[in-house]
């Protein structure tokens, strides 16, 4: 099928786009899954859960991806499955992009020539699909993939539950992030129902990790630096520090949440070495400290407790604003009401 113009118009409910979804796919046959490059527990998640909805419903799946799952989460079910590539010609009626707030954060070229469906949750999507469907209040796109699934009929097989509680568990910060709602109770409700086991979840993605990264998190922990009396914690990285310690990059994944479990502790940001020249800046933040906003600014994204993006310049040229920007996010998320119980 050929790609359309038809765009969802400016003032359609999520509801008229959901249903707008459901009936391209109803009506198309060859899918092809994607989300962002360097992909997280949502992207893994949400794509593999879509992928086992559509067979389902008798439909042809292929995914890919720019880079690997991170280890912890290969065994998952479908995992292996993902192509990865950094360009793809592959033939499909429809391209689903999850979790991805512009087709370039896919790392995969050639995805343009698509009809394209663009399913995401973070603020500042660049709305580049034939249909979009943009929900900043879902807490993961997990949620929002399994409103399309329930909309399509699909019952919950356990793999597809297995991923949209994958897709929660890790996009909330194991339910410490400030965008959880009842819904995404009544979605982890369902998918224990449908036989999804909590613990063994918990222990597969969070205590799965090498000893190498236990030594990285040593390394890192040891030269953390404490500003602005205590509230701000800053972690660096360089490739001597992951030789040293065994680790690998991907076991960088998640580390920067260790030090917001200090009380007084209200933001992180993570400094690695991204290649010459380049600094990936990596933040983490309580309650209502925005560090999407900050992230926005520099070309980045993300959500106010979790965003990220890459800086050019030496770490003494980039440090001081970036750390100038975080005091104030701590100074501002700190005038509202303290988080209640
Ligand atoms: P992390 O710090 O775990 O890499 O990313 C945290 C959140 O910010 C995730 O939702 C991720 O998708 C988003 N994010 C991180 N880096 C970037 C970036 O460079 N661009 C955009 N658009 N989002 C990012
Ligand atoms: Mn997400």
């Amino acid at each position: 099928m050929s790609k359309t113009t038809t765009a969802n118009p400016p003032d359609a409910t999520d509801a008229d786009v959901l249903g707008s979804i459901c009936q391209a796919i109803v009506r198309r046959q060859r899918f092809l899954l994607t989300s962002h490059a360097r992909p997280d527990g949502d992207s893994i998640g949400s794509q593999l859960a879509m992928a086992y909805a559509l067979e389902a419903l008798g439909k042809q799946v292929r995914l890919v991806n720019a880079d690997a799952a991170p280890d912890h989460y290969r065994e998952f079910p479908g995992v292996d499955r993902i192509e990865i590539a950094s360009s793809s010609n592959a033939e499909a009626d429809a391209l689903i992009v999850m979790e991805c707030s512009d087709l370039a954060r896919t790392g995969v070229a050639g995805l343009d020539q698509h009809f394209i469906i663009n399913i995401d949750h973070h603020a500042g999507n660049r709305m580049y699909g034939a249909l979009n469907w943009f929900d900043e209040s879902a807490a993961a796109c997990g949620e929002m993939v399994f409103d399309l699934i329930r909309a399509l009929g699909v019952p919950l097989s356990p793999e597809i539950a297995t991923h949209i509680y994958l897709a929660i568990l890790t996009d909330t910060g194991s339910f410490h992030h400030s965008n959880i709602t009842p819904r995404t109770f009544d979605i982890c409700r369902q998918t224990v129902e449908s036989g999804v086991n909590p613990a063994a979840m918990a222990r597969r993605v969070f205590d799965s990790n090498s000893f190498g990264k236990l030594k990285l998190i040593g390394a890192l922990l040891d030269a953390m630096e404490l500003v602005d009396g205590g509230r701000l914690a800053v972690l660096y990285m360089d490739d001597r520090m992951l030789e040293s310690s065994g680790g690998s990059y991907d076991d960088t994944d998640g580390i920067n949440n260790f030090p917001l479990t200090v009380k007084d502790i209200q933001a992180v940001a993570f400094f690695k070495d991204a290649g010459p020249g380049d600094w990936r800046v990596s933040m983490r933040s309580k309650g209502d400290v925005d560090v999407g906003a900050i992230a926005r600014s520099y070309g980045g994204g993300g959500h106010k407790n979790a965003a990220g993006f890459t800086v050019a310049g030496t770490l003494e040229q980039v440090r001081p604003q970036i750390i100038g920007r975080l005091v104030t996010a701590i100074g501002e998320g700190l005038k509202s009401r303290p988080e209640k119980f």
